[in-house]
């Protein structure tokens, strides 16, 4: 059979990012994005190996959009695209793995969207409007937060009552489930142990950021929760805080509840505790010139990180290395080495020369001699996403 080809859809409210993948190859054969969908200077943008394009879709929807991106897709895939991708970013606890779309698989994705009212509609707006543009490809759902439906009671439930676990699905879930899989799968290969005999610690940092542990190629704990604003300091999510301020603020400032998601969600993190940036490489830059406020954000992000992977390595076996990925992971050595510094009761220590090293590109190693390993791995959610694709499609 030659190879098939898959589209990853990846939907906001308001944008739709696509890769077209090859079933073997590494990198996108096109890549690119719908954005400012819904306004008049909606956009379509896309790169392949003609160069960078780009088309108006004044005041475009997400079908719309599609309806213009799936020709080019076709073009590119030359009669070869096998199925569609999409990743969800909410699967609650009814899927632990991808699921071919159908109309009983959106009910559920349906179903479970109560726990992301603002991720799970705009995915869903995606599914429907590739459906009816391509009824008879075969199409998929990737959850973020399958991957870490194997965490144990003890690791995904809170300590409130029952009944809201029971009735209401309050519990830990987990996101970054595709990054986090593919990245633990990576270092095994690059270190030659077997992904599913191998314990690993991940780290990934982007806009968003999380930990997990990962054994033996399963998820058995992760930062975050309920939703993906519980754990790390991310961009301008705080990550934890005291469950108390929720209350003190309504009661002490009279503020709304979406007034604290509001800060807790847009204005806090990297960019509230420095007053200047959700941007790590601007706080690099700005705390070289000594800017306090990103000096002090940097110290609290590093911190807060070690902190969370020396509570991860509670879920270890063993430690077979930790892993950086993500824009932060795989770019700053300052965020690495800072992070490392805070772990030595791990017996974690960097090489400075292999740390500097591995920006902008190369996947490795960068700990110390006779140190546990530490390693730097570029994510591919895309990947990730198309390989779960194909392994759901017929033969
Ligand atoms: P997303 O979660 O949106 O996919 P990315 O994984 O692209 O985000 O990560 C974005 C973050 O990576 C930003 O904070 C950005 O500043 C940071 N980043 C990218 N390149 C560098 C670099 N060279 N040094 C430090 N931080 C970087």
């Amino acid at each position: 059979m030659p190879a098939r080809h898959i589209l990853v859809i990846n939907c906001g409210s308001s944008s739709i990012k696509f890769a077209l993948l090859g079933e073997t190859a590494e990198q996108p054969l096109l890549h690119g994005i719908a954005e400012r969908l819904g306004s008049a200077d909606a956009v379509l943008r896309w790169q392949s190996a003609a160069g960078q394009q780009q088309q108006a879709v004044p005041a475009a929807d997400h079908r719309q959009a599609l309806a213009r991106l799936l020709p080019l897709v076709e073009a590119e895939a030359a009669g070869r695209l096998g199925g569609i991708g999409h990743r969800v970013v909410h699967g609650g606890e009814h899927f632990t793995a991808a699921h071919l779309l159908d109309q009983p698989t959106l009910a559920a994705i349906r179903q479970v969207s109560a726990l992301a009212p603002l991720h799970n509609p705009a995915c869903l707006q995606g599914i429907e409007a590739a459906l009816s543009l391509y009824p008879a490809l075969p199409q998929v759902a990737v959850f973020d937060t399958a991957f870490h439906q194997s965490m144990p009671p003890h690791a995904f439930r809170y300590a409130v009552p029952e009944a809201l676990y029971r009735e209401h699905g309050v519990r830990r879930y987990g996101f970054h489930g595709s990054s986090h899989r593919y990245v633990s799968r990576r270092a095994a290969e690059l270190c030659s142990l077997p992904p599913n005999r191998s314990s690993w610690l991940v780290a990934h940092l982007g806009n968003g950021c999380s930990t997990c542990a990962v054994v033996d190629g399963h998820s058995r704990d992760t930062s975050m929760g309920l939703t993906p604003m519980e754990g790390l300091v991310m961009g301008t999510r705080s990550g934890d805080v005291d469950p108390g301020l929720h209350g003190h603020l309504l009661r002490e400032l009279g503020w709304s509840a979406e007034q604290v998601d509001c800060m807790l969600n847009q204005q806090s993190g990297l960019l509230g505790l420095s007053g200047l940036s959700n941007d790590m490489r601007s706080l690099e830059q700005a705390r070289s010139a000594g800017h306090p406020g990103a000096t002090l954000a940097i110290e609290v992000f590093c911190y807060r990180l070690a902190k969370s992977l020396a509570a991860m390595s509670c879920a270890l076996p063993q430690l077979d290395g930790l892993v950086f990925t993500g824009g932060i992971g795989e770019n700053s050595a300052l965020v690495r080495s800072k992070t490392v510094a805070h772990l030595r009761l791990l017996n974690l220590a960097l090489d400075p020369e292999a740390n500097a090293r591995c920006v902008g590109g190369p996947d490795g190693e960068i700990q110390a001699g006779g140190h546990p390993r530490v390693l730097v791995v570029a994510t591919n959610e895309e990947r990730q996403i198309a390989l779960d694709t194909l392994a759901l499609l017929p033969n």
